[in-house]
């Protein structure tokens, strides 16, 4: 099956590809691999291409994008390009500032996706992470509704076709939709979703309000710095690579394929060529819905990014059950 012809249509009538590039790399991985990647990535088939200002490595991302149109593989409309506001531009007067930035970055016209990265806001600044003298998390106030309507602005301009948010509970989902006055619905929310934390709560409401649940750490995440290195390692697991087994596939591929089957859009991060092209393959065979159960049963709420230095702030997403 050719994955560039398998899309979703957006709650705003754009369309996503299912199947998402994922660009994030740990900071010790040279940013001239993410070039390389994201040009064998859309090589191998991909047309949607997950990134953000936080990866710093917009620049290289758009230089791969870019290089791949003026080659002739892909024109500007077949790619499906996500950004996302970091934490630091949330106060609703920065939100434009920090897409414009972006783009400039990418040498792009506009993004097809700009997400709210993280709901909790930070002290802006150039810093990402700006921590106080005992080196905590210094937190900042703002009204998400605010931060959203600066969203709505930066569609209707044209800077971004598409609106999201990524890692908001139901209740944070909530508060954007009852807004008075709400504009435009998010599109999406992009969440760790993977066997062992499947997110069912959340997907079954995001599906009621006609929003797109797209899948991070689909894989098991990277397992770098930012996460307990005590927890399970995804790909090991011994029901997963039994099943891979039986189809004759790759545990990747089954728990990729998993997120499909459940009407979830899921993004793969590989920097290997070898993989990268494995991973496409994820349209050519099918789960049936016994073992779509049996991948249901192994869900033991493990979450990798617990992003624990956001735990203080009243918006951090992951007090609540979903
Ligand atoms: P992931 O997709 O869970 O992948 C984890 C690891 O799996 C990669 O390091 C990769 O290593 C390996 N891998 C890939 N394909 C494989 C295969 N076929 N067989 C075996 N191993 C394979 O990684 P992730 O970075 O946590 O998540 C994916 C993307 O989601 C990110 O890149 C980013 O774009 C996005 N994300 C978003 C957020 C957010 O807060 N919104 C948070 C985290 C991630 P190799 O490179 O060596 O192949």
């Amino acid at each position: 099956m050719d994955p560039k012809v398998w899309r979703v249509e957006l709650n705003d009538g754009h369309f996503i590809p299912v199947l998402g590039f994922g660009t994030y790399a740990p900071y010790e991985v040279p940013k001239s691999k993410a070039v390389e990647a994201t040009k064998l990535a859309i090589d191998a088939g991909f047309r949607h291409i997950d990134c953000a200002h936080l990866y710093n490595n917009e620049k290289e991302v758009g230089l791969a994008i870019r290089s791949k149109i003026e080659d002739g593989t892909v024109k500007r409309e077949d790619i499906f390009y996500t950004s996302k506001l970091w934490a630091t531009s949330l106060q609703p007067q920065l939100v434009r500032p920090a897409l414009e930035r972006s783009l400039k970055n990418l040498q792009l016209d506009y993004v097809d996706l700009y997400i709210i990265h993280f709901p909790v806001a930070v002290k802006p600044g150039e810093e990402h992470l700006p921590q106080d003298e005992k080196g905590k998390v210094i937190f900042d106030t703002v009204d998400l509704c605010a931060t959203w309507e600066a969203m709505e602005k930066c569609k209707d301009a044209g800077l971004t076709k598409s609106i999201g948010v990524s890692n908001f509970n139901h209740r944070q989902l909530e508060m954007i939709l009852n807004k008075p006055g709400l504009k435009h619905k998010p599109v999406c929310n992009q969440v760790e979703c993977h066997p062992y934390l499947n997110q069912s709560k959340l997907l079954d409401f995001c599906k009621s309000k006609d929003i797109v649940l797209v899948a991070y750490s689909a894989l098991g995440s990277q397992r770098e710095q930012w996460i307990d290195q005590s927890s399970p390692v995804l790909l090991d697991d011994p029901v997963l690579c039994a099943m891979a087994k039986k189809y004759e596939k790759t545990p990747a591929l089954i728990a990729l394929r998993y997120q499909l089957q459940r009407g979830v859009v899921v993004l793969a991060k590989s920097y290997s060529e070898k993989r990268i092209k494995e991973n496409v393959q994820v349209f050519g065979f099918q789960l049936t819905s016994e073992d779509m159960k049996v991948l249901d049963g192994l869900n033991q709420n493990v979450r990798y990014f617990t992003l624990e230095m956001f735990a203080g702030h009243p918006e951090y997403p992951f007090s609540d059950d979903y």
